[in-house]
């Protein structure tokens, strides 16, 4: 049992969000400690959305190298491990999603296993193996090594980087709020919408594309996580740079990526034709429609009823 993500992502996030809940009902929360927490959490979560996972795993947009390492250093801020670990922990769950060996499936091992659990129970022996097998491609590529390399240096700037602006603007109270709110609240709520991708995006919300797994769209998700809850559309099409398909599929993460296109800061940006989305799409009129599913857990997290596995289109 792996106990640093216990006390690290679990326990000490928690108290440092009722720490800052307290802070707030007795009014002592300033715009600094407000502004701090939201800015990281979205930038750090964008260095995971964007960066770790839309770059270096699926490879759908080729980034001029200094834009690259901006959102690798912010990625590596966010607390979810070396750039090299996420990615193959992350290349292992789309080669058995919602199989056996899917290191993160809610309808194998449960929800709350999905959710955070596995990062507890994984033992580095088990993690050992899976970049072995499945991180060769990213140990080639001399920044994403560097950056997996120096990631607790990045970790610990991101614990002082809000302390410090905290005592700038207002002496040692404001290096402490400015720490639970923009270092402990901000990994808490990043910590919980990545995890939500892997638990909630494969058990509630809507299906529209065939895939072999049971990965789902879900809004709320996709707003929190800057676009990664439109899940199914992701397990369907992994490579493209969007994961929302349609305008109102908000998807602020694949909106960058269209400006950066525009300034000439990525290129080789991968759009799935029109043709290839209606070829995967689920046709309702054929009973195809899992759209909906209302899954209630039993107690051991696993759903009362099992979907039926999508047929392919003949
Ligand atoms: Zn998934
Ligand atoms: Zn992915």
């Amino acid at each position: 049992m792996n106990r640093l993500p216990i006390y690290g992502l679990v326990i000490l996030p928690l108290l440092g969000v009722i720490a800052a809940i307290y802070l707030a009902v007795t009014g002592n929360v300033s715009a600094t400690d407000v502004i701090l927490c939201l800015s990281l959490a979205l930038l750090t979560e964008y260095g995971v959305t964007f960066g770790y996972h839309r770059l270096v795993v699926h490879k759908s947009a080729e980034p001029n190298p200094v834009l690259k390492a901006i959102i690798l250093a912010l990625g590596s801020m966010a607390f979810q491990g070396p750039v090299i670990h996420w990615a193959s922990v992350h290349t292992k769950h789309h080669a058995h999603s919602d199989h056996e060996g899917d290191p993160h499936s809610p309808t194998v091992s449960g929800f709350l296993y999905a959710h955070f659990e596995w990062l507890i129970e994984m033992n580095s022996d088990e993690l050992g193996q899976i970049i072995d097998k499945w991180g060769g491609r990213y140990q080639k590529d001399p920044m994403i090594n560097w950056f997996s390399k120096t990631f607790l240096f990045w970790s610990a700037f991101s614990l002082i980087l809000p302390a410090a602006i905290g005592f700038a603007v207002g002496g040692w109270p404001a290096a402490g709020t400015g720490f639970i709110w923009g270092a402990l609240v901000r990994i808490f709520l990043t910590s919980h919408v990545t995890w939500s991708v892997n638990s909630v995006c494969h058990y509630m919300g809507k299906r529209t594309y065939r895939t072999t797994d049971k990965s789902r769209n879900n809004p709320i998700i996709g707003i929190f996580a800057l676009g990664e809850g439109w899940h199914n559309n992701h397990h369907a099409f992994p490579s493209s740079a969007f994961h929302g398909l349609t305008p109102w599929q908000l998807d602020f993460t694949g909106f960058t990526i269209k400006v950066y296109e525009k300034l000439g800061l990525v290129k080789n940006v991968v759009r799935i034709p029109e043709s290839l989305l209606e070829k995967r799409r689920i046709d309702s009129s054929r009973g195809e429609d899992l759209n909906v599913q209302e899954l209630s857990m039993t107690e051991g997290g696993e759903p009362e009823l099992q979907l039926t596995p999508v047929e392919e289109a003949a």
